[in-house]
């Protein structure tokens, strides 16, 4: 028997990952976060010197870049880069932007896809990103396509972001998620997309028990559970 895949996709901060963590608690399968995978590789490239925008300057250095993702059953994605786990590394506002700005190069998009498709091969996923029910798994057997009002998702960001000691302010926080939205919407490779066959979910008007609800609901009518 082959192995089932559940898509997420949707903007920054629309809270892919909660819903993520809760599908795949709930049917007992692995979660990737496909984010972490982009926000490594921006992790090197500014470790390096290289700005995450300078398109010839990552191109030249992405085949230095060995990421392995390992599960050691924390309920922690670890995230390996040649060697080193930078997994507390990756959560900033900078790395979030440097995500956005490696992640429009093609030649990472594509240095990335085999990596993610393979993970799905091999398990039953839930993996959250921008382009999954798109490019990365078409086939997925659940697509959900995740919304929230721009305004709601930086209430909930900033919140996150100052349980873990982050200064910054609501309108820092919405600046910086509009300016992923236009980047993420508008590049030509893989832009953020709504899928034909994606259910869409807007949380905007719901909590995190009640989203949980909606999408399991969904997944359990897709998978015929
Ligand atoms: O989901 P997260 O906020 O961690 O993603 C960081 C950035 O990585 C996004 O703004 C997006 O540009 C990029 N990304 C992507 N495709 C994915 C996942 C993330 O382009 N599948």
């Amino acid at each position: 028997m082959g192995f089932y895949s559940i898509a997420i996709d949707g903007p920054s901060g629309a809270g892919k990952s909660t819903m993520a963590r809760a599908v795949a608690a709930k049917l007992g399968c692995v979660y990737l976060d496909t984010g972490a995978i982009y926000r490594t590789v921006a992790y090197h490239m500014i470790l390096m010197g290289i700005s995450p925008k300078d398109r010839d300057g990552v191109n030249r250095l992405i085949d230095d870049v060995n990421i392995d993702i390992r599960f050691p059953g924390d309920g922690v994605q670890h995230m390996i880069l040649n060697g080193f786990d930078v997994t507390d590394e990756l959560r900033t506002p900078e790395m979030s932007r440097g995500a956005s700005q490696v992640s429009a190069h093609p030649a990472v998009r594509e240095v990335l896809l085999d990596l993610q498709r393979d993970m799905a091969k091999k398990n039953n996923v839930v993996m959250d990103g921008r382009d999954i029910g798109t490019v990365v798994l078409p086939d997925a057997d659940v697509k959900i396509f995740l919304t929230a009002d721009v305004k709601v998702r930086a209430k909930r960001r900033l919140a996150e972001l100052q349980a873990r000691g982050e200064k910054t302010t609501f309108a820092e926080v919405l600046a910086d998620l509009e300016e992923r939205d236009e980047r993420d919407s508008t590049r030509a490779v893989a832009p953020l997309r709504c899928a034909p066959d994606a259910v869409r979910v807007d949380t905007s008007d719901c909590g995190i028990d009640e989203s949980v609800r909606r999408i399991l609901a969904v997944v359990e009518e897709k998978l015929a559970l």
